[in-house]
């Protein structure tokens, strides 16, 4: 039998961050509010003192701000995509050079440890390199196939659909401050982005960053507050990028809805590992051990449920539970601790919930389980359960904590079809040593994203590719091309030479429908040996 055991801690002395309460004074007043407005006091589950303090938006502050936001973008939208990309990569640099001051805000703000704030600030660079070189050769018009070859010349130019407003969760407060934001910039948008208020003071970082980096002041917006700004924001925009819950994101399709207006929703997950009978695994327990617990589980692509075929299961488990028992958890602003703390109240009481109802039905206790107010308020064990059945939260709730489950499975068909029966499908991860089985598998899974081998982070770093949701995971798609184009609005543009597509005029109707025909069927055959089908 595995027993729980006691995590290594570590209690430092309280280091002094790099950020001055000055200079969260000075992001406090970049927040668009538009008169007189209540204050919120930011607590920080790192150390649980006071952060900071900022307004907080009414709904009418959203409508204002995106009025602002429409101005300036009647101006950007004629800047030459190279000198938009030129801002983006100054800004790549001074976020690079500035890392140590919003690494350690990223930290007060969110209670995560140093490597997980690190993942965030790689990744807003890599967005935001990989859509200033992009973008502007996806937003040249591009020409396509016309109506008759030689007659017919068709271009498709693409418009910034105006203002974006962005609605974002406070998980990875850094990467959501830049990863919708930037593509739809770049494509000649304005933005107004309404983070979650207990991460606003990084969201203003990146803010003032982009200024100092030559985007024009009140190009990008930010509204504090809670869904009622967020409401008045889907009010008003012409496109949504949200990224937070599945109910939320009905909400906000509903209302886009009524409006027809563009919405690309980045919502939950319950994602599964599967561990085939020939995983290396010692890289897959590594593997587990990351995709379980990143930012202690607060991640939309981190693995909540693990199927491990038998023949390795006893195995897997055991160094499971060894390296989960053996992971450091504190508040450090170095890489000594390797999990930090939950970030807000509501997130802890899910993961308490979700673990004492599985616990309560049967379920089986392998590592963690247990709060740790020792550390701080927030602090929750990496948790390892076996034995979960259906009738338990766990099994299909999504817990978005460092809660995971293990089960055995003999029979590939089967693990497929239980992984697929979930309402989720956003990310999944496979394990083997035979890849070409692994992509074969892989595509037989019902989700946005798979990894081989890894547990999130090859499909969420590959720029060029998407990263989405199928079924209640979301709607549209970030990164890549696909994350540009969803910021803009398509215009085919047709010049017809010579003769009208439907004939000249002294061309009697029966005689231009029988050449058509027979131009037809000959573009018929032309095509199907052109495109070989
Ligand atoms: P949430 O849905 O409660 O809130 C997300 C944001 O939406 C917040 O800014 C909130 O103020 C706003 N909001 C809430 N109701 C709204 C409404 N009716 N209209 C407009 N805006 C509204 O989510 P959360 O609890 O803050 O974040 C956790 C969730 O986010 C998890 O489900 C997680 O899986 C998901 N998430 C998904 C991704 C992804 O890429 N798929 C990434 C990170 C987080």
């Amino acid at each position: 039998m595995i027993e729980t055991g006691r995590l290594s801690v570590i209690n430092p002395p309280r280091e002094v961050p790099q950020f001055t309460p000055e200079l969260l004074e000075r992001l406090a007043r970049r927040v668009s509010v538009f008169g007189p407005r209540a204050s919120q006091t930011l607590y920080s589950p790192f150390d649980e003192g006071v952060l900071g303090v900022i307004p907080l938006c009414k709904p009418e502050d959203a409508y204002l701000a995106v009025e602002q936001a429409r101005v300036a973008q009647a101006t950007w939208a004629r800047v030459d995509t190279r000198a938009k990309a030129r801002i983006m990569l100054r800004f790549h640099d001074l976020l690079l050079q500035r890392q140590a001051e919003i690494l350690d805000l990223t930290q007060y703000e969110t209670g995560k440890a140093r490597r997980d704030a690190q993942e965030e600030l790689l990744d807003a660079a890599i967005v935001a390199q990989f859509y200033a070189t992009r973008s502007p050769g996806w937003l040249r018009p591009r020409r396509t196939g016309g109506t008759f070859v030689g007659l017919t010349q068709t271009w498709e130019y693409r418009h910034p659909v105006g203002v974006v407003g962005v609605i974002s969760p406070w998980n990875y407060p850094l990467v959501m401050a830049v990863s919708e934001p930037i593509p739809a910039l770049m494509a000649g948008n304005a933005v107004v982005l309404k983070p979650d208020p207990q991460t606003a003071f990084t969201a203003l970082w990146i803010q003032a960053l982009m200024e100092e980096a030559g985007l024009p002041a009140g190009l990008f917006q930010i509204v504090t507050g809670g869904a009622e700004v967020g409401e008045a924001l889907v009010a008003c925009a012409d496109f949504i990028a949200l990224t937070g819950s599945t109910p939320t994101g009905r909400k906000v399709a509903r209302q886009a809805g009524e409006r027809l207006i563009g919405v690309s929703l980045e919502l939950g997950g319950k994602n599964p590992m599967l561990v085939l009978e020939d995983a290396n695994l010692e890289a897959a327990v590594d593997g587990a051990i990351h995709g379980a617990f990143a930012n202690a589980g607060q991640l939309c692509v981190s693995l909540e449920r693990i199927y491990v075929h038998e023949k390795l299961f006893d195995a897997f488990a055991r160094r499971f539970v060894e390296k989960t028992r053996a992971l450091r958890l504190g508040a450090t602003l170095d890489h000594r601790s390797q999990m930090g703390s939950l970030t807000v109240q509501r997130q802890f009481d899910t993961v308490l919930t979700h673990v004492q109802d599985a616990l309560a039905k049967g379920a089986t206790l392998l590592a963690g389980g247990r709060p740790r107010p020792d550390l701080g308020s927030l602090f929750f064990e990496p948790t390892i359960l076996t034995d979960v059945t259906p009738e338990m939260r766990v099994y299909s709730e999504e817990t978005f904590g460092p809660v995971v489950s293990l089960y055995r499975f003999s029979d590939l068909e089967q693990v497929l079809s239980l992984i697929n029966q979930s309402e989720y499908g956003l990310n999944a991860s496979v394990w083997t040593r035979n890849l070409r089985r692994g992509r074969e598998v892989a595509s037989r899974i019902q989700a946005g994203t798979v990894n081989i081998n890894e547990s999130y982070a090859a499909a969420w770093a590959s720029m060029d590719a998407t990263m989405g949701g199928f079924k209640a995971s979301g709607l549209g798609r970030r990164h890549g091309r696909e994350g540009l184009y969803r910021f803009t609005e398509i215009q085919t543009i047709a010049i017809e030479r010579l003769i009208p597509v439907t004939g000249p005029a002294w061309l009697p109707r029966g005689w231009y429908g029988r050449m058509v025909t027979a131009v037809l069927r000959a573009f018929k055959w032309l095509t199907r040996l052109w495109f070989r089908v």
